[in-house]
């Protein structure tokens, strides 16, 4: 089998409610998405999707997938796409870094091996959980109302799991996390979600002043050497998320012990391929996860699914839908859908769901 034709498309998907990272540092509004369509020479066609969440959040560009692609696909067109650790090599050595513009067409030759192997891509990777998988939802705000505001529209949506999105202002930060365990009901999963917000004391003050309430925090500060320097000096479990990029960085925090969780974006990452690794480091030194696509559709939202199945139930806190937080659906309702707060891993050969292509517009790069 080989690779015929990538053919790629630009679509906005618009966010619902705007939305604030690092305590209003941050503002997003629209979602810069590719959706790429990987043609065969037996008639299989694969898809995969590369949506950052914006250009502010970590260094990922949604422009700047489009010109990886534009860049990498010579090199990629004419190999077997069942066989990802190829496509992986050709690719790495085309462009080195970028890996947020490589993990659509991993996800594509994915979806294309699965569809050859008549099995869900969870299952080709070696065994799908079937348990759903609990949404996190995604709850960026900026004060105590608007906090609990968006708790309760996800609560009516069936979601028990909630990513609360707090950095910036130490007194506030307290407050709010104080306000949202007053009103937290049992069996609901709360991580407090720094996005690099804190400054190393700020991260200390609020984490010391919360001891009492066992909760969990994500990516406190900047950057893995903050997150090292305050390892020891606080009891609070950590999430590491943006500073999670390669696999040097999932081995540092394992061996180093910078985190008990890994929060693993399959855009950031650069696609399952490079995330199963990392998944094998978390579950080899006993680091739990959540999956998550970084943004985007049902496809990337699916894809985040296949690797969370992929992990022991126990392990996997949660996975992700940003698709209930844009207003345009790409795929007709088709694909894994929020049913009481959950997602279920699709039976369907490959990645499960395809665009409708007539939804994405007018392709803006064929590469033969
Ligand atoms: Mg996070």
């Amino acid at each position: 089998m080989k690779i015929t034709q990538i053919t790629v498309f630009h679509v906005d998907l618009p966010l619902e409610h705007p939305y604030w990272l690092s305590g209003g540092r941050l503002k997003f509004e629209v979602l810069d998405a590719t959706l790429v369509k990987i043609d065969t020479d037996t008639g299989i066609t694969g898809w995969g999707e590369g949506t950052p969440w914006g250009h502010t959040y970590v260094p990922a560009h949604g422009p700047g997938i489009r010109a990886g692609i534009e860049t990498m696909a010579k090199f990629v067109t004419g190999l077997d796409p069942r066989k990802v650790l190829d496509v992986e090599r050709a690719m790495d050595l085309a462009l080195p870094g970028h890996l947020y513009a490589k993990s659509p067409i991993d996800m594509a030759c994915w979806d294309i091996a699965g569809q050859a192997a008549g099995m869900p891509i969870a299952d080709l990777m070696g065994g799908g959980s079937r348990t759903p998988r609990p949404i996190a939802a995604s709850v960026g705000a900026k004060d105590i109302a608007e906090t609990r505001a968006v708790i309760d529209r996800y609560r009516q949506r069936g979601y028990v799991a909630h990513s609360v999105k707090i950095g910036g202002d130490v007194t506030r930060d307290i407050a709010r996390i104080r306000d949202v365990e007053a009103m937290r009901k049992p069996g609901e999963i709360v991580l407090y979600d720094v996005n690099r917000g804190w400054t190393r004391q700020q991260a200390l003050r609020v984490m010391s002043a919360t001891q009492d309430l066992q909760i969990m925090f994500e990516q406190p500060c900047e950057t893995l050497d903050d997150i090292a320097a305050i390892a020891g000096k606080h009891a609070a479990p950590v999430s590491v998320d943006e500073a999670l990029v390669t696999l040097q960085d999932a081995t540092r925090i394992a061996r180093d012990g910078l985190a008990e969780v890994f929060g693993i974006k399959l855009n950031r990452v650069g696609g399952l391929t490079k995330a199963a690794r990392m998944r094998d480091v978390a579950l080899a030194h006993g680091i739990d996860m959540f999956v998550m696509a970084t943004g985007g559709s049902v496809l990337a939202d699916t894809e985040a699914l296949h690797l969370a199945a992929t992990i022991p139930d126990a392990n996997c806190h949660a996975v992700w839908a940003c698709q209930d937080m844009i207003t345009t659906d790409i795929a007709g309702g088709r694909g894994p859908r929020n049913t009481d707060g959950h997602l279920h891993l699709p039976e369907a050969p490959g990645l499960g769901v395809h665009p409708d292509e007539d939804a994405l517009g007018d392709p803006v790069a064929v590469y033969r």
